[in-house]
């Protein structure tokens, strides 16, 4: 399969919606990124790596990041963190209260910010120093040590962070929050605020791309079934209320951001991430998702 000259052709077929979306504004450091920048690493699981524009340009990787803290506990929990957080898709925003309520504080998975804060509570109960244990892991998965969070970017959104604040909240309400909600809160979104490159992230991604190979990095380690099984959760769940879209145009376990990127992966095969600031009207990259559905269409590889 010539990778290469597939995301050529894909980055030129992708022009005429390189102004569609707008980047996220209602966290204000992200609102000065350059909106046009784009980038799109492939790594295959026997070591190919193929990449273009900025695929080696670091931006925030917002969401993306709940894939990372999902893989740190259930590591460390085990099937017992089901009891805390759910596994099934949302279909509503990533930061909707709605479900939040009616069910009784229980969030319907952990890739929506309620979810995703739960299992921030959950690390902050194992980690001694949990912003560096955390850091570890991401550093160690993506095999660059010199990964960071950018905390000009986690105090401008913890600055109007209305809505996760009311989240947390009503987890503390509902006794699903165990630790003090301004120290949660601040983690949560700490780990919202690590920038990677698409580099980064494809190569973070591989091990999840390559489940038959054993998942060991800093203090995380997981079976090939939890592996897999993250994927599943990232199949119907890392697209938020866009999970079904997804699947139906690119057909790949993957996760979304609002800082514009997308890692995917296709498992056995490779793992891909995409960056493009401009999003649509769900908090997903525009020319993310058109450049995974062409890929997915190309090369005629997909999980399905
Ligand atoms: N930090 C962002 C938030 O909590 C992440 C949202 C996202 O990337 N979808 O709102």
């Amino acid at each position: 399969m010539d990778y290469q000259r597939i995301l050529e052709d894909i980055y030129r077929e992708i022009q005429p919606f390189a102004r569609e979306g707008k980047p996220a504004d209602y966290i204000p450091a992200l609102a000065r990124v350059d909106a046009d920048r784009f980038g799109i690493c492939l790594d295959t699981i026997d070591g190919g790596q193929y990449l273009l524009g900025d695929a080696s340009e670091r931006f925030s990787i917002q969401s993306i990041t709940k894939v990372f803290s999902l893989a740190a506990a259930l590591g460390l929990e085990g099937e017992a963190l089901w009891s805390r957080v759910g596994r099934e898709p949302s279909g509503t925003a990533f930061n909707s209260l709605i479900q939040l309520e009616v069910e009784h504080g229980i969030p319907r998975n952990p890739f929506i910010n309620a979810g995703a804060i739960v299992v921030a509570d959950v690390l902050m109960s194992h980690y001694e120093r949990c912003d560096e244990a955390y850091l570890d892991f991401v550093r160690a998965i993506s095999g660059n040590p010199t990964i960071g969070y950018n905390r000009e970017v986690a105090s401008s959104e913890r600055a109007t962070a209305y809505l996760n604040a009311a989240i947390a909240n009503l987890l503390k309400y509902h006794g699903n929050l165990h630790g003090d909600i301004e120290r949660v809160l601040n983690f949560y979104i700490l780990q919202c605020s690590v920038e990677m490159s698409c580099c980064d992230l494809s190569r973070a991604f591989k091990p999840f791309a390559d489940h038959r190979s054993p998942f060991r990095y800093g203090s995380t380690s997981l079976t090939s079934s939890q592996v897999k099984r993250i994927n599943a959760i990232m199949q119907t769940c890392g697209f938020y209320d866009e999970a079904g879209e997804f699947s139906y145009l690119v057909g790949l376990p993957g996760k979304s951001g609002v800082g514009g990127g997308i890692a995917a992966v296709c498992p056995l095969k490779y793992s891909v991430a995409v960056w493009s600031p401009r999003l649509n009207g769900k908090g997903n990259s525009v020319m993310g998702m058109k450049a995974l559905e062409l890929l997915t269409t190309r090369t005629e590889e997909s999980i399905f």
